[in-house]
């Protein structure tokens, strides 16, 4: 009698494969434990166990597995269960949502490189003989490939051997990550020991008779400490009035000095992190949630910006945890900051265990070894969109905050699934609850929680009672036409800035582009330099004095002259955070800009630094792209000035309006704080445009109506479902010809309306052109059939020779 299993292997292929295993391993294994196999030639995969049968395949000869790799399933049916519903529902292979919904280091594979870990101590740890061969290999050289250490210890199973040495730290896989962000040390300042007494103090004043401002600064320093009675910050001191330009001029003449103490904790403003009650507003909304949950199983939280969300999150996690569920926390990517983190911890102590792609591998393992077991280390799982795949033994809650955020939306690789749609599934799944939470709804959320598919619950008043910001329009048509404008800063918005700045308070700028401008042109002949490997001209980066495409990353050296015509008569056009730095350096040269976008952010913990550095006040002017509005909260902005709105609106995406909206209101909402209400300028050349208008008189019914009625007209979601079929090739003949058969058999065969094939906004990147087939199924259609002929009328495109190279990828529900 035969014996075999059927596995998923994590590569991009639709089935599952059948291999052979004797009796004795039939009896051992079960669906979700993990096995080596032989596939291709000479690959070692590592693969997962779906079902245990005796039909041997028909095409193929079942081959022998290597080894068993795991004692007790890692994987629960649940998950495959929902990784088989994103498979079919973003069609996709299977293969691909093992492949990613696993930590690496959990898939091994002939081809992973493997490194020794510099902070491993051999005496530390016992090793076999196996493993110190492995060790000592690594001593003479960097890495080692699987097959390496197939042929060092001369037999054909090394995985377990891996697998062992990564549990004891000894090795890591080549592509994780190992540094963790620690927050950052607060700056203090004191006086140089010479200055200490007496005498030499009322030198020091005299040396400082001609510079007001520092003899001032010197002063308050004083003055703080007689009542403070502790170490002075440098934030205490510019809170108290001094900048930090004369901090800095002190501390070059050798007066004060500054030191470095980490701060012990992020605390809760105004009362201690255990021990904080609810606002009236935030317990009947939570009241509210819990009611809504006994009859829907999703409610949708809707509370305009710092109405306090997070702490309604809390209590709700605790009555959660306290009858021995788990709870899911979803953020995006970005948003997932230490501060968060921190804050959760504070409260929930070791019950909480975070998820995500900085964290390493090792983490990984442990926080998916936590929650498979219901550990109490991992009760609350913080996490970006892939936490949405540990192995729940008992989810009672899912909380998804910023729901309305796109970045929940997997782009590339497959599987390109939505977290937030997904989540909802698997909560229906596992019989636990959904929370989305949101300032500014997505307009399908809004929709399903308008027609009752989802509870609704609402709070319209900031936490504290502090006020809405105050929205002020700048018309740009008509500042540029009275020449009141200085660079791209009209002088409405450069007193305001002044203003806040005096007032001791920071500034926020918003510009949604990166650079100094996004193009450069020839004043003679027009020319603009573009990419030559992508349809976009090249952003001018005036720093490093070159040209770059943000799609590629192709970069020149700025030329001084024309490439077409010679002339060298050269203008950039447009403006981008580079330039707006830039202006304020010479606009405001005593106080500290900064920037904050993809180009400071690049290394690993580059966006905390500067968070970190503006919640402690060395900063005194950020400017920053759409990073800006992720749920950040800092306690003293006095204004957000949003440089131009435009560029937002005129977006070729039906969700460009929603987009605008949703980002102005979260950059908005980073204004104002207890005492003053915070103002928002922002800069247009429409002031009257009904979005701006929707933004400026905080109206989200306004804004959601006319989407939704634009929506309907145009055939777009909540009331059509999207289907994005994309096509990619070097040749532009060859891809017409091929997005156009797609098209034609895609109309004969699916019954429902197909545009395209179009040519998209940017047509071509990394030499590749690009072309898109769009399907619109209408609402309440089943999707299966339709899909099932769009796999088929796939698969005959695929069978058709010289449209193979063609590269096709689906994207459903496409954001
Ligand atoms: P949002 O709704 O934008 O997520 P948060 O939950 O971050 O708002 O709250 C905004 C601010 O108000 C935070 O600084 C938070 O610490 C404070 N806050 C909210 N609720 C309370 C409370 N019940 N007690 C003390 N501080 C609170
Ligand atoms: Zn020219
Ligand atoms: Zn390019």
């Amino acid at each position: 009698m035969p014996f075999f299993i059927e596995v998923v292997l994590p590569l991009a292929l639709a089935k599952s494969f059948t291999y052979s295993v004797n009796e004795a391993e039939y009896a051992f294994l079960q669906t979700g434990m993990r096995v080596a196999v032989p596939f291709g030639r000479n690959k070692i995969y590592t693969a997962l166990v779906l079902t245990k049968h005796q039909t041997p395949p028909q095409l193929y000869e079942a081959k022998d597995i290597h080894q068993i790799l795991d004692d007790y399933p890692l994987v629960t049916q649940k998950q495959i269960d929902h990784w088989q519903w994103i498979a079919s529902y973003y069609m996709c292979n299977i293969g691909e949502v093992y492949k990613s919904a696993m930590p690496s280091s959990f898939l091994l594979e002939s081809e992973t490189i493997i490194s020794s870990r510099p902070d491993f101590n051999v005496q530390d740890e016992e090793l076999s003989d196996d493993e110190y061969l492995i060790y000592e290999a690594l001593q003479k050289q960097s890495a080692l490939k699987v097959q390496e250490v197939v042929s060092i210890l001369n037999k054909k199973t090394v995985l377990p051997v891996l697998n062992r040495m990564i549990a004891k730290n000894a090795v890591s896989l080549q592509e994780e990550i190992n540094e963790k962000y620690k927050p950052k040390t607060i700056r203090y300042i004191r006086l140089q020991e010479e200055f200490m007494q007496q005498e030499q103090l009322s030198e020091l004043m005299e040396l400082l008779s001609r510079a007001q401002k520092q003899r001032e600064a010197v002063m308050q320093f004083f003055q703080l400490q007689a009542t403070e009675k502790k170490a002075i910050s440098v934030k205490m001191l510019t809170e108290a009035g001094t900048t930090a330009a004369v901090i800095k001029s002190l501390i070059d003449k050798g007066i004060f000095e500054e030191y470095h103490l980490e701060e012990d904790r992020v605390q809760f403003e105004g009362s201690n992190e255990a021990g904080f009650a609810l606002s009236p507003k935030q317990q009947q909304a939570f009241e509210e949630i819990k009611t809504s949950f006994t009859q829907k199983d999703v409610t949708l939280l809707h509370g305009v910006t710092s109405s306090g969300k997070t702490e309604i999150y809390i209590k709700l996690i605790e009555e959660y945890i306290a009858t021995g569920k788990q709870v899911l926390y979803l953020l995006p990517e970005i948003a997932l900051t230490t501060q968060l983190v921190v804050r959760l911890t504070a409260y929930f102590g070791n019950e909480v265990a975070v998820f995500h792609s900085k964290y390493t591998n090792n983490e990984r393992v442990e926080t998916w070894q936590q929650v498979l077991a219901g550990s109490e280390k991992a009760k609350v799982v913080i996490g970006a969109r892939s936490a949405l795949f540990l192995p729940f033994s008992d989810l009672g809650l899912i909380i998804i905050d910023e729901e309305h955020e796109q970045t929940f939306k997997q782009v590339d690789p497959a599987p390109r699934y939505h977290a937030r749609d997904a989540a909802i599934v698997l909560a229906n799944a596992l019989q636990a609850k959904v929370l989305l939470g949101s300032a500014t709804p997505g307009i399908e959320t809004y929709y399903n929680a308008s027609h009752g598919k989802y509870g609704y619950v609402e709070i319209r008043e900031r936490f504290g009672n502090v006020m809405p910001p105050e929205i002020i329009l700048i018309d740009l048509k008509d500042k540029y036409k009275r020449k009141r404008m200085t660079g791209h800063f009209s002088d409405e918005m450069i007193d305001a800035i002044a203003e806040t700045l005096y007032n001791g308070k920071q500034v926020i700028l918003f510009q949604n582009r990166r650079g100094f401008s996004p193009w450069v042109e020839c004043m003679t002949c027009g020319h603009v330099p573009q990419c030559p490997q992508c349809d976009v001209s090249l952003t001018y980066y005036k720093y490093k004095n070159a040209l770059r495409c943000h799609y590629c990353g192709y970069n020149i050296a700025n030329p001084t002259n024309c490439h077409k015509c010679h002339s060298t008569d050269l203008n950039t056009k447009g403006f981008g955070t580079e330039q707006i730095e830039l202006e304020l350096k010479s606009l405001f040269p005593n106080k500290n800009s900064w920037r904050m976008d993809q180009d400071t952010t690049r290394g690993k913990h580059g966006y905390e630094k500067i968070i970190d550095s503006f919640k402690n006040r060395e900063i005194d002017i950020l400017v920053g792209t759409q990073m800006l509005a992720k749920g950040l909260h800092f306690d003293n902005v006095g204004m957000v000035g949003i440089m131009n709105a435009d560029n937002m609106l005129y977006q070729p995406d039906f969700r460009a309006f929603e987009r605008a909206y949703q980002m102005m209101v979260q950059v908005a909402g980073r204004a104002g704080r207890k005492d003053v209400r915070g103002k928002v300028y922002i800069q247009t050349y429409n002031p009257l445009h009904n979005i701006i208008q929707q933004v400026t008189t905080n109206d989200y019914t306004a804004m959601y109506k006319e989407q939704v009625y634009e929506r309907h007209n145009f055939k777009y979601p909540p009331f059509y479902r999207l289907i994005r079929i994309t096509l990619r090739h070097k040749d532009y003949e060859k891809l017409k010809d091929s997005a156009l058969w797609l098209y034609n058999v895609l109309t004969q065969n699916i019954g429902v309306p197909v545009l395209g094939p179009e040519e998209p906004g940017i047509n071509r990147i990394r030499n590749e052109y690009i072309r898109t087939i769009m399907i619109k199924i209408p609402g309440g259609m089943p999707l299966g059939n339709t899909k099932k002929n769009i796999e088929r009328t796939l698969s005959s495109f695929e069978a058709v020779p010289q449209y193979r190279p063609v590269r096709v990828t689906i994207n459903v529900d496409p954001y």
